[in-house]
C-alpha cells in the first residue's frame, strides 16, 4: 500500500529526428528496413496474452512494391471474436482495480521503450506497411504514439484530481471507474499512432480492449502490441484481432457486454456501426459510449491579403505529404481573382519538383496510395474531372501501378465550387482549386461553410486582422481544428487536441482529456459522519 498522492511524470512532445544523411538515426533505420525486408513476418491474432494462429491468413503488401509481402496476418474467424471479447470482459475487474499508477507505468514504459530500441522498428513497419516517408513515419508512429502515452497519463490524473465539494457533517468523493464489459478499438491505416492510442486510451482508464487494426496497417500494429507486452500490459486487457470486419463487427457491436466504441475512419462505417448499436439498444448491460473521428473536406481559404509563398507551401504540405491521406489534408481550397496568377505559377512549379517513389530512397517527398482499392478509385475521380467540362488540370494527373500504387499530385482547378471534387473526400493527393472574384468574399466564406458535410480540419490565410477575424467567425462551425496562416494538418498531442463535428466524428479530441472522460464512468460516494436521527422536520412541530 503506497499511502501516497502520486504526480505524473510531466509530459513532453517527443523531439523529432531529422535523418538527414549520414545521422545515427538514419543508418540505423536503413538497417532495420533492409531487415523488415528480409524476414516475413507472422503477425498472429493475440487473444488473452496467447499468440493464435487463425484459419485463415492476409498477405501483408507493400503498397509501393505491391509484388512483395512482407508476410501474413492471422484473420479472426467468429470463434476468436467470441473468444476475445470472453477474455476482454473476465479481465477488466482485475485491470481496473489495480492502483491507476501500476496501469500508467505501463504506458509510460511503453513510450520509453517505444523512443528507444523499438524507435527504427516502428519506423520501418510504419515505411514498409502504409508507405510513408520516415519523416511522416517518424512523427506518427515514434512522436505522436509516444505522446499519447505519455500526455494520456498527465491528463488521467488531470481527471481524477476533480473532487467534489463537501458541505459541514460529510465527505463527498467522485471515483473514476473503468466502464464494465469491453471496449471495441475499429482503427484506420492512416496512423500508427491514432491506432494504437484508440485501442490503449480506454485501457489506460481501466477499461479493457477489443481492438481490430486496419488491414492495411497489420506490420505496426503488431509493433505496437509487441512493445506493449514487453512494457508489462497484463493479458486480456487489449486483445488484437485482424481481420474481416463484416464478421467481427456484428458480434462486437451487438455483444451485450458493449460498452463502447473508439472508432476512427470513414463517416459511412461509422454511421453504419451507430445504427446496428441502436437496433440493438434494448440489449446490452450499459450504454455504449460511442466516440468516432471521421471523413473530412478540408479546406485552405485565402484572402487578398495573404501571404503567397506561406499560402503555396500550405497547400502543398497540407494536400500532398503522405500522399493526402491524412483525415486534416488539404483537399480544396478558395483563392482570391487578385492572387490567382501569382498562386497559379508557384503552385505549379512547386508541385513540379516533387518526387513520387518508393520511400525507402529518401529523396522521395510522397509514396504510393495504400491499396488498389483506394488507386482506382482515385484514378477514376481524376480521369473524370479530366474528361469534365468546367474544371480544368493544372497539375499532374498520372497514376502508374506498374510497380507500386503510384499517383501524381494533381490540382485541379473548378469553375463552380460545388463541383465533385470540391464536395466528397477522395482520400489521396488530389487538390481542387476554386477562384473567387475579390468583392464575394462573404458569400465565398458561406459555400465554404455549406458545401461539405464534414468540419474536420481548415485553414485561413490572411495578414488583415478585421479579416481574420471576419473569416474566423464564419468559419466557426466549419471544422474543429482551425489554423490561421498555417496548414490544415500536423496537430501535436498536448498542443492541438484533435477532432471535428458534423459528418467528421463526435470531437471527443484525441490528445485531451475529453477523450479519456469518455471511457470512464464517474461514481460519486457521499459519506455522512452525524446521519440523521429522526424522519421529521422542525416545521413539522405543533405551534
Ligand atoms: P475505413 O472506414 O475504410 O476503415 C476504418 C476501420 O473500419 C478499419 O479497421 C476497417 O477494417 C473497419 N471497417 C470497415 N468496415 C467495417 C464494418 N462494416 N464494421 C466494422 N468495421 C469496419 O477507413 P480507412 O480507409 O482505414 O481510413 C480512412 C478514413 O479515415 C478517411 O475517411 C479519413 O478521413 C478517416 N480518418 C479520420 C480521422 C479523424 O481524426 N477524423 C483520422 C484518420 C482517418
Amino acid at each position: 500500500m503506497a499511502n501516497a498522492l502520486f504526480s505524473a511524470p510531466v509530459p513532453l512532445n517527443e523531439p523529432v529526428k531529422g535523418y538527414a544523411p549520414g545521422s545515427p538515426e538514419r543508418i540505423e533505420l536503413k538497417r532495420e528496413l533492409q531487415q523488415q525486408n528480409s524476414a516475413p513476418v507472422d503477425v498472429p491474432l493475440v487473444i488473452a496474452g496467447k499468440h493464435r494462429r487463425g484459419e485463415t491468413t492476409a498477405p501483408i503488401i507493400i503498397p509501393h512494391r505491391h509484388s512483395q509481402h512482407l508476410g501474413v496476418a492471422h484473420q479472426a474467424a467468429a470463434k476468436d471474436v467470441g473468444d476475445a471479447i470472453h477474455s476482454a470482459v473476465t479481465t477488466q475487474k482485475s485491470w481496473s482495480r489495480l492502483p491507476w499508477e501500476e496501469r500508467a507505468a505501463v504506458f509510460l514504459k511503453a513510450a520509453d521503450l517505444l523512443c528507444g530500441k523499438y524507435r527504427q522498428v516502428m519506423n520501418a513497419a510504419t515505411m514498409l506497411g502504409q508507405s510513408k516517408t520516415c519523416y511522416q513515419a517518424e512523427i506518427d508512429a515514434a512522436c505522436e504514439l509516444a505522446d499519447f502515452w505519455r500526455f494520456n497519463v498527465a491528463f488521467l490524473t488531470e481527471i481524477y484530481q476533480d473532487q467534489p465539494l463537501s458541505a459541514a457533517g460529510a465527505w463527498n468523493r467522485s471515483a473514476y471507474r473503468g466502464l464494465e464489459g469491453f471496449v471495441f478499438a475499429v482503427t484506420p491505416f492512416n496512423f500508427t499512432s491514432i491506432a494504437l492510442n484508440l485501442a490503449t486510451a480506454p485501457a489506460l482508464m481501466g477499461t479493457t480492449v477489443v481492438w481490430k487494426p486496419g488491414p492495411t496497417s497489420m506490420l505496426s500494429s503488431w509493433v505496437g502490441m509487441q512493445i506493449l507486452e514487453e512494457a508489462g500490459l497484463p493479458p486480456g486487457v487489449v486483445n488484437m484481432i485482424g481481420g474481416d470486419p463484416t464478421i467481427i463487427g456484428p458480434i462486437a457491436l451487438q455483444h451485450r457486454d458493449l460498452a463502447g466504441v473508439h472508432f476512427t475512419g470513414s463517416t459511412g462505417v461509422f454511421n453504419q456501426m451507430w445504427q446496428t448499436i441502436g437496433q440493438n439498444i434494448g440489449s446490452y448491460r450499459t450504454y455504449p459510449r460511442i466516440v468516432g473521428e471521421t471523413g473530412g473536406k478540408d479546406f485552405v481559404f485565402a484572402h487578398p491579403s495573404a501571404d503567397v509563398p506561406a499560402l503555396v507551401t500550405a497547400l502543398v504540405r497540407g494536400a500532398f505529404e503522405y500522399q493526402g491521406q491524412k483525415c486534416s489534408a488539404a483537399s480544396r481550397a478558395y483563392i482570391p481573382r487578385s492572387l490567382w496568377r501569382q498562386v497559379e505559377e508557384r503552385l505549379v512549379a512547386e508541385v513540379n519538383k516533387i518526387s513520387v517513389g518508393d520511400p525507402e530512397d529518401f529523396t522521395n517527398f510522397m509514396g504510393a496510395v495504400i491499396d488498389a482499392r483506394a488507386f482506382q478509385r482515385l484514378k477514376q475521380a481524376i480521369e473524370q474531372a479530366k474528361q469534365d467540362s468546367g474544371v480544368r488540370l493544372l497539375v499532374g494527373g498520372e497514376c502508374d501501378d506498374r510497380v507500386g500504387y503510384f499517383i501524381k499530385p494533381t490540382v485541379l482547378v473548378a469553375d463552380r465550387p460545388d463541383y465533385r471534387t470540391m464536395t466528397t473526400e477522395l482520400f489521396g493527393p488530389v487538390l481542387t482549386i476554386y477562384v473567387y472574384e475579390d468583392d464575394q468574399l462573404e458569400r465565398t466564406l458561406e459555400i465554404c461553410d455549406q458545401t461539405s458535410p464534414y468540419a474536420l480540419t481548415g485553414a485561413i490565410f490572411a495578414r488583415d486582422r478585421a479579416v481574420i477575424h471576419q473569416m474566423t467567425e464564419a468559419l466557426v462551425n466549419a471544422a474543429g481544428n482551425f489554423y490561421i496562416n498555417d496548414k490544415p494538418t500536423g496537430a501535436v498531442v498536448g498542443q492541438q487536441p484533435f477532432g471535428g463535428a458534423r459528418s467528421s466524428g463526435t470531437n471527443d479530441k484525441a490528445g485531451s482529456k475529453l477523450n479519456l472522460l469518455r471511457w470512464t464512468s464517474q461514481r460519486t460516494i457521499k459519506e455522512t459522519f452525524a446521519p440523521a436521527l429522526h424522519f421529521d422536520y422542525p416545521f413539522m412541530a405543533a405551534p
